[in-house]
């Protein structure tokens, strides 16, 4: 083999070397040592042809010390490699590492020193390239690994959501923006009695409650409020739909919008308020009627009165209060029981709930005490009244054990404004017409005589 420097001159070798881009480096096989180093040798490194002359491989390779150096090479010293491609790094004279690829040759020319020849490529842009790419390659599946848990996220919080409707007791229905049914909760087919394999899904809202076996009781309700997809109010107001089997549900309906604004479509709420209304009627009905009887209590009364003070005041007219307490009605209890004093109580306000009209009102005060307000204006009517009163109650029949017996009631009678301005002075002198009725030996009634 013909070495090139034997082929050209020494100077036109090292030019056409100079010129590579690539650094070239020959060491000496024995000692290491360079003996030769082109032009992109000593860009690449930084140094001087000179000092670079005074070093070996090793000096400019951190990875590799002289002992691994030579036993990294001994394959191509032994013949038994032809050549090395490797990467490594290269430290410049600045202390700076760049990464390298050399191709590592062996060559004994005839009647020369063997020598390595080392080519080393600066691969640093494709060393950069490749970090890009690997930091891409990992943003990647970082984003998919985001996108994953964003999925699992979505999806756990859909399970949730669609467990929460399910055991809402409200009945949900959500519609697109053409009005068309998109979701039904179980809540809100059994609120309207659609079973479950009517399919809802797609069709226009509106027409949902025609598979419903209810129907509204009035028919104001078959008004456009209920699921009406035109409403685009922003928060609807709470409709009240009375069912014929005698259920109270609420409508309310919101619109659905995206976070940019736009309207998705509409979600529809239904409660069954039955429960709520009853219990409130009830409520209402417990604070003005007496439990036993079923009769206004006190607290009613005394609002009726006030109101009959204030009309009569505006009007002129006259109206009377007749108040009565049973006689002798403790040694019932004592006798036969409480439960016998009781059945007594609710028979006089049946009995005298009868003799009541329209335009009067009897109340329990308490104990065996009652109450009527009429608007009987004149003495001789009011006393009528109370002599009805006092035959009705004392001609109910009361059998106790083998005991049947009657009972009587006093009776005092008031007339407004004739003996009370107030309702505290009417309702003090009637009380007093009655005591005094009771002082006279019972089973009678009196009107109140300021003397
Ligand atoms: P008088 O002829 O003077 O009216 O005597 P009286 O025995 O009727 O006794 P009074 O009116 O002073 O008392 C009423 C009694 O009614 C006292 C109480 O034991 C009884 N009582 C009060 N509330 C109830 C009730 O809800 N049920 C029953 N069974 N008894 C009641
Ligand atoms: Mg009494």
């Amino acid at each position: 083999m013909i070495s090139p420097l034997q082929v050209m001159g020494n100077d036109a070798f090292r030019a056409t070397l100079d010129l590579t881009l690539d650094a070239v480096f020959f060491f000496d096989a024995d000692s290491l040592r360079f003996i030769y180093v082109n032009q992109g040798a000593l860009d690449q490194t930084g140094y001087t042809r000179q000092q670079l002359l005074g070093l070996h491989p090793y000096d400019i390779k951190p990875d590799y010390p002289e002992a691994s150096f030579r036993e990294f090479i001994a394959p191509l010293q032994s013949g038994e490699l032809n050549s090395l491609r490797f990467e490594t790094r290269h430290r410049t004279r600045d202390g700076e590492d760049i990464p390298v690829e050399i191709f590592l040759q062996h060559i004994a020319p005839a009647g020369e020193p063997p020598r390595f020849v080392a080519i080393s490529h600066d691969i640093t842009p494709r060393q950069q390239a490749k970090n890009t790419l690997m930091r891409a390659l990992d943003q990647l599946s970082d984003s998919e690994q985001r996108q994953m848990e964003l999925l699992q996220l979505a999806q756990s919080e859909q399970n949730r959501m669609a467990a929460l409707l399910s055991a809402m007791r409200f009945g949900i229905l959500f519609t697109d923006q053409e009005g068309l049914v998109e979701y039904v909760n179980p809540a809100f087919r059994a609120m309207w009695a659609i079973d479950a394999d009517v399919n809802l899904i797609g069709h226009p809202c509106r027409e949902v409650l025609h598979h419903s076996a209810h129907r509204f009781s009035g028919p104001e309700h078959a008004s456009r409020q209920i699921l009406d997809t035109t409403d685009k109010r922003a928060i609807e107001e709470t409709v009240e739909l009375e069912l014929r089997d005698g259920r109270t549900l609420t409508q309310q309906s919101y619109p659905v919008g995206k976070s940019s604004g736009r309207i998705m479509g509409r979600l529809w709420i239904f409660e069954d308020i039955t429960q709520e209304r009853q219990t409130a009627a009830q409520l209402a009905y417990l604070a003005e009627h007496d439990a036993l009887t079923g009769l206004y209590n006190r607290h009613r009364f005394q609002e009726h009165l006030d109101r009959m003070i204030s009309n009569a005041r505006r009007s002129g007219a006259m109206f009377a209060l007749l108040y009565f307490d049973l006689d002798k009605f403790k040694p019932v209890n004592d006798r036969f029981g409480h439960r016998a004093g009781d059945t007594v109580l609710v028979s006089v306000g049946t009995a005298a709930s009868r003799l009541v009209r329209s335009g009067e009102m009897l109340a329990r005060l308490g104990g065996d005490e009652f109450a009527i307000l009429s608007e009987l204006s004149t003495e001789e009517d009011a006393v009528r009244l109370a002599e009805r009163i006092a035959d009705a109650i004392a001609n109910i029949p009361f059998q106790f054990n083998d005991t049947m017996l009657h009972l009587t009631s006093s009776i005092g009678v008031a007339l407004f404004p004739r003996d009370g301005g107030d309702a505290d002075e009417l309702v003090a002198h009637a009380d007093a017409a009655m005591y005094l009725a009771k002082k006279q030996g019972r089973n009678a009634w009196n009107i109140y005589r300021p003397d």
